[in-house]
């Protein structure tokens, strides 16, 4: 936001509601059109990989806002607008649709079939119209519920508004699409609930990464989240791996696999088609090898 109001500099000078509200309004409108047209919404697909040989088990899915004026805006800002302001209804089904599309497309195109993860919004949860918007998407471009992953951030389960989680939890694996939760350490959810909950997956958040191998405090977290996810029969993905030495001490320590700048950043998916697919062919899958880091 920074950004945005330092456009005008005397905007600084003005009341509050002149250098928050309309500033944000205009933001806010513009996302509206961004929505209604599509044409600035892209998803880019970062790459998961097993520590051990490198190779690519799945894609997550991240929303990407190419604002005409203001160029790329992160979604760490522009979420938060679109839950306040009622849009995250449709930028929620927009992600839902366009990850199906691109799942569609490259199976069509011949790419190695790995799930695609997509985020899901705590509002989402809290409102009803998930699953339909899912089976509904799933329908239309013909796509199993197992390629699409849902991930669904640790606050989320102790947030008041989602009411039960497990029954939505069950009813989405129902369905039969993947569940993991994202940011996993940072939201305070205890052991023994995470034991009642239906889930395939943690994503252990990148801020216990990112002092690794040296925080002796972050290493003894991510050595016991890596013992009770053994325990409790979950897989465990690591969250911002960018450094051999952090590759090196998490596959000492037993995780299985990782998603970071070290193994690929966010792409989007023409550039990933471009890179994996022969170059001239309608498909072939010849590229596995490169996805590998070791
Ligand atoms: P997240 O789901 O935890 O996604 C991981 C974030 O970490 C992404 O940031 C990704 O680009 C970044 N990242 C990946 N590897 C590394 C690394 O090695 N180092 C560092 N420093 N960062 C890394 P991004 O794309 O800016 O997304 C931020 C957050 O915005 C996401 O966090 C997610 O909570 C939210 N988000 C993104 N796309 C969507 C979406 O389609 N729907 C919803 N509801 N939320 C989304
Ligand atoms: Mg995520
Ligand atoms: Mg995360
Ligand atoms: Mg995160």
């Amino acid at each position: 936001t920074a950004k945005r109001n330092g456009r005008n500099h005397s905007q600084r000078f003005r009341p509050a509601l002149d250098v928050q509200e309309t500033p944000q309004l205009g933001i806010v409108n513009d996302l509206r059109h961004a929505l209604a047209t599509g044409s600035q919404l892209e998803l880019h697909y970062q790459g998961q990989h097993r520590l051990g040989d490198g190779g690519l088990v799945g894609w997550e899915a991240l929303l990407r806002w190419r604002h005409p004026r203001d160029g790329m805006i992160s979604p760490v800002d522009f979420i938060p607008l679109a839950e306040r302001h009622g849009l995250m209804a449709s930028l929620g089904n927009w992600v839902i649709d366009e990850a199906l599309a691109c799942q569609a497309r490259w199976r069509r195109l011949g790419m190695p079939e790995l799930p695609i993860w997509i985020n899901v919004s705590a509002l989402q949860m809290f409102q009803g119209e998930l699953e339909s918007a899912l089976s509904a998407g799933l329908a239309r471009h013909g796509v199993p519920a197992p390629l699409l992953g849902l991930e669904i951030t640790e606050s989320v389960l102790l947030d008041e508004r989602a009411g039960d989680i497990a029954p939505r939890l069950e009813a989405l694996r129902k369905l039969g699409h993947p569940v993991a939760i994202d940011d996993f350490g940072t939201g305070y959810s205890s052991l023994g609930y995470l034991k009642q909950l239906p889930l395939d997956k943690l994503k252990l958040d990148r801020t216990f990464i990112r002092a690794l191998p040296g925080d002796r405090a972050d290493a003894a977290i991510v050595n016991a989240v890596l013992a009770m996810a053994r325990g409790l029969d979950l897989e465990v993905i690591a969250e911002g791996v960018e450094t051999e030495a952090q590759r090196d001490f998490l596959l000492a320590a037993g995780c299985v696999l990782v998603q970071g700048f070290l193994y690929a950043r966010p792409e989007p998916a023409d550039a990933i088609e471009a890179r994996w697919l022969p170059a001239g062919s309608g498909g072939g899958s010849t590229a596995l090898a490169a996805a590998k880091v070791n």
